[in-house]
């Protein structure tokens, strides 16, 4: 009687593993395979019969073999579970997903777990591993990181240059401040706005006054270096943010950008424009009490290259 509900309740159990939406394959201390449930039959191929007193690194290539044989014996040491996760280790089998979600994961995404079966004189003789198919979760989460990116992004440049917006350009440049007050690294400020360009917007149309402002940022991303800083300040105003670089040096890029910006033409509905730029320089030479007191001393020299004629540059005394 007793036993015959012993063997019921096996079929059950034996039902149940066969069923499920997860992976289980039983194997012993030489890594022979017991149990292959129908989730690793329908994903790897290999029916159970055949997968029957295999080798699991025969049936897994894929596996590496001495990082595998370390976890299952300290499984088997500690008689303890041992876990992996798609975050650390996207897949340990590599089954191929069929879960159109995306044309990008082309590997089912893993959770898995590796726990020891204990005989009846309490030995662990045979190891179980369970995989769980995360790949709905991890595809999502993935999506979601490059979203966030995206949007990251969008924030942060300007849509017409694809210069760092005025926000985000502050907020860089407070936090180059900060360096400086730190380790009193250098720091060079230029500010320049483009003259007359009232006067391009009147003759040429706006449209035209958009390809000098997209011709001048381009011009910028050629003269600067990878770690300095370029934002779009205001409507045709710029600001370069130079970090561990002097006045000195920050004169010669402003000297060689207004140059630059001089010989070029841009054309638009088949007329040439043409158009200067007028630019300040500071660094924090001085001690300055803020970020935003080096932008006023950019500005003041940007004003006095105005006043003074403008196309020139003039370096903050
Ligand atoms: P100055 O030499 O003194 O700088 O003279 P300016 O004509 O450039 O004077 P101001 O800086 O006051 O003029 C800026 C003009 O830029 C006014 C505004 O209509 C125009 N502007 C601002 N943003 C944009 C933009 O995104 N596209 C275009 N086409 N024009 C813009
Ligand atoms: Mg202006
Ligand atoms: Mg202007």
């Amino acid at each position: 009687m007793n036993r015959s509900l012993d063997l019921t309740e096996l079929h059950w159990l034996l039902a149940i593993t066969q069923s499920i939406d997860v992976g289980v394959v039983v194997f012993d201390r030489q890594f022979n395979v017991t149990v292959w449930n129908t989730f690793i039959e329908n994903h790897s191929g290999v029916p159970a019969r055949e997968a029957q007193g295999k080798s699991f690194f025969s049936l897994f290539h894929e596996v590496d073999q001495t990082w595998f044989t370390r976890k299952v014996e300290s499984v088997i040491t500690l008689g303890s579970p041992s876990f992996t996760i798609w975050e650390q280790r996207p897949h340990l089998l590599k089954f191929e997903t069929y879960q159109p979600i995306t044309g990008s994961e082309p590997f089912m995404y893993q959770n898995t777990t590796l726990f020891p079966l204990r005989s009846i004189n309490n030995q662990v003789e045979h190891i179980c591993l369970v995989v769980y198919d995360v790949t709905e979760v991890a595809t999502n989460r993935r999506q979601l990181q490059t979203v966030n990116a995206q949007l990251q992004k969008l924030s942060s440049t300007d849509r017409l240059t694809g210069l760092y917006n005025r926000g985000h350009w502050e907020e860089a440049l407070k936090h180059e401040y900060a360096r400086h007050s730190r380790y009193g690294n250098d720091c060079t400020l230029i500010m320049f706005d483009i003259d007359h360009f009232k006067q391009v917007n009147d003759t040429y149309g706006h449209p035209g006054g958009d390809r000098v402002i997209q011709r001048v940022a381009d011009l910028v991303r050629e003269h600067v270096r990878d770690s300095d800083i370029c934002g779009r300040y205001g409507g045709e105003e710029f600001a370069l943010l130079l970090p561990d670089t002097d006045k000195e040096g920050g004169q010669i890029l402003a000297e060689r950008l207004r140059a630059s910006i001089e010989e070029t033409v841009v054309e638009h509905d088949g007329k040439l424009i043409r158009f200067t730029i007028s630019l300040g320089v500071a660094d924090l030479h001085r001690p300055a009490a803020d970020h935003q007191e080096l932008i006023e001393r950019a500005d003041q020299a940007l004003y006095n290259s105005k006043r003074s004629g403008r196309n020139r540059v003039t370096v903050h005394a």
